[in-house]
């Protein structure tokens, strides 16, 4: 018989699990018996939509058996079965090589982050197994295969026989006192009730009871028979008073493979019109792949206990896309398409009543638990404010009271509600700053004046948020407005009036400095800094924020915010531009493209002419 090699990448994660530290081995039989499932649902499937096979569903089940004296432990189904080159391509190599690359890519990480982090599936039995048999018969066909592999040196795959279709997993536990208890039968039991007690086919197993013989005082006798382990119902058509906390944390991390336990759960079951049970889970963390392309969003898709989509997208809005979960609804047609789903009515009205739901439990987070809304916000926080603004702004209303900013006062965060419902009165805005993160927001200029002011600041730290504001526009009365907006207006009519008087009288200076930055739309005087000698100030809709994250995207016209240089009337550089606008208007100029510059640093934006401003700035300090 000829050994064949594991392909590169299953070697590797074989090598992980067989010399795995993984104290969690245990979950070896959870992989095992959620392939058995697996290859249960498909056949089951095949059954109701292809009425030609005669499959009586009531008959599909996961057999158990501990054989102690053999040291073997045999799992096995009567699913849909593998062909050889099922045996070849499916066990020969690793379906999930993502996890593998992302291990690759976080050699600091331990090997339980990437065991926790995903479904190790079938090579998760070389944990406890020194050597593991697969026999399996593809439904339909008439030859068996088995395959075997004593580890990493590689697998076999030869003719067998088997009395049906079907498949049996056998394990020979490895010697050794960590490994004697796979081999007991309470042992496995337990396994099963903890791990894999809401699969929906029966998992059956011989147990045995001694019990005093009849007529007997002293004489026991065993006798052995055959029982189901499981419940059977699947955990979400039960009575959530019946389930406990632990139940569903071991079923979330089980179908969803995240091993921290969820913020919160959403489990109904409605009926009327449409009926239909849902479980939905918020989770506490972002998933490592959640914000790249690969993602896909998406619930589990039942009708009536029947798998009929591993991911159903159409069932949950772009914005709540973190949600995970399953449906499950007798309503639904088992042979829907893809294509169909996307018209199919009652899909579209269960999915109505899941957002709902969603957004009624976060609104109960953020007033009830603001903790954990917190942790939530900050895993997905970015998702929301991107709904806020995507679809042009279809679904703001519905999330403007979900989406938080850091406050100035609080220094953490708050809603805009929270922000609202203690404005100054004749407040009619709110101000809002923004910048790569809190520090450096802090620092700019307006913020200071803005706050000196007594008045509460917003600050924008996500790339979107920007963009979520400028959809609200306005929270209830109040218009949300960026502090470096040039009509922000903290000052009394006698200080507008002294200002503009300055301004009119210095506009000479100011358009003879403007030819020296042509790029700037105007330069004016302001009494709003402190200490700051200048600032930079936008007119119109795109801010320097906005700029930024618009060229940051590729391809993207070179939008630019519409600028304006503002100079601290107070500031002693004033008198050196008045006193060299009467005595030298070229080195006026140059100041101004110094001012200018650092206008455009303290905003974070890069100067084009590095070269240039550094020798100006070498020539004034020279003289
Ligand atoms: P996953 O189940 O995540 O795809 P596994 O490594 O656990 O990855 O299993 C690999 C593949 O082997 C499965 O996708 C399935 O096609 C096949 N398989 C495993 N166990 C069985 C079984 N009991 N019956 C039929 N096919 C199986």
């Amino acid at each position: 018989m000829k050994k064949k090699e594991f392909k590169a990448e299953s070697k590797k994660l074989m090598d992980l699990m067989i010399n795995s530290i993984y104290t969690n081995k245990e979950i070896f039989l959870r992989e095992i018996i959620s392939n058995a499932s697996d290859a249960l649902d498909k056949l089951h499937y095949e059954s109701l939509t292809n009425k030609k096979l005669k499959i009586d569903p009531k008959k599909l089940e996961i057999l158990v058996k501990v054989d102690k004296d053999n040291k073997k432990l045999i799992i096995s189904d009567n699913g849909i079965g593998m062909s050889k080159d099922e045996l070849e391509n499916n066990l020969g190599t690793i379906a999930k090589s993502g996890s593998l690359d992302f291990k690759e890519n976080n050699e600091h990480k331990k090997d339980i982050d990437i065991i926790g982090q995903f479904g190790v599936g079938f090579y998760s039995a070389f944990m406890v197994a020194s050597k593991v048999e697969v026999i399996s018969k593809s439904y339909g066909s008439d030859d068996a295969y088995s395959w075997v592999s004593e580890g990493i040196d590689g697998y076999s795959i030869e003719k067998s026989s088997r009395d049906d279709y079907g498949t049996d997993i056998i394990l020979t536990i490895k010697d050794g006192e960590d490994y004697e208890k796979y081999l007991e039968d309470y042992e496995i039991q337990s396994l099963i009730k903890k791990y894999s007690n809401y699969i929906t086919y029966p998992i059956k197993m011989d147990v045995t009871h001694s019990h005093l013989k009849e007529g007997s005082k002293d004489e026991y006798e065993t006798v052995t028979h055959e029982e189901v382990i499981n419940d059977l119902i699947p955990l979400w058509k039960r009575n959530k008073k019946d389930i406990k906390d632990e139940e569903y944390n071991t079923f979330y991390s089980d179908k969803f493979f995240d091993y921290e336990t969820p913020i919160s759960r959403i489990h109904t079951s409605a009926e009327g019109t449409i009926e239909y049970n849902s479980l939905l889970f918020i989770p506490s963390h972002a998933s490592y792949d959640y914000y790249t392309k690969e993602y896909e969003k998406g619930l589990q898709l039942y009708s009536n206990g029947v798998l009929i989509m591993e991911k159903c997208p159409d069932l949950i809005p772009d914005y709540l896309s973190f949600i995970k979960g399953v449906v499950d609804s007798p309503d639904l047609p088992l042979n829907i398409s893809r294509e169909t789903i996307q018209q199919n009515r009652i899909l579209a009205t269960i999915a109505k009543s899941i957002e709902n739901k969603i957004l009624k439990e976060l609104e109960d987070l953020r007033d009830n638990k603001r903790e954990d809304y917190i942790k939530f916000f900050t895993a997905f926080g970015m998702q929301i404010k991107f709904g806020v603004y995507a679809d042009y702004g279809m679904n703001k209303d519905k999330l403007k009271d979900l989406i938080m900013f850091y406050s100035s006062n609080d220094k953490k965060l708050i809603t805009l509600k929270e922000y609202s419902d203690r404005v100054k009165k004749d407040q009619k805005v709110i101000y809002y700053a923004c910048g790569e993160s809190v520090d450096k927001v802090d620092l700019i200029p307006q913020v200071d004046a803005v706050k000196n002011k007594g008045y509460e600041v917003l600050y924008c730290t996500d790339y979107v948020d920007e963009f979520a504001i400028k959809m609200l526009n306005k929270y209830n009365d109040l218009e949300l407005k960026n502090v470096c907006d040039q009509d922000i207006d903290l000052d009394s009519e006698e200080e507008k009036e002294e200002l503009k008087k300055k301004n009119d009288d210095s506009k000479k200076m100011f358009d003879l400095m403007k030819e020296a930055i042509p790029e700037v739309k105007e330069i004016r005087f302001t009494n709003k800094l402190k200490n700051h000698p200048v600032c930079l100030s936008t007119i119109g809709p795109v801010s320097v924020e906005m700029e930024k994250a618009m060229n940051a995207i590729p391809n993207d016209q070179n939008i630019k915010a519409e600028k304006i240089l503002e100079i601290n009337e107070n500031h002693g550089i004033v008198k050196k531009l008045e006193s060299l606008y009467k005595k030298d208007k070229d080195a006026l100029k140059n100041y101004a493209k110094v001012l200018y510059a650092q206008s455009l640093l303290i905003e974070g934006l890069s100067i084009e002419n590095p070269t240039e401003i550094s020798n100006l700035i070498a020539d004034i300090m020279a003289k």
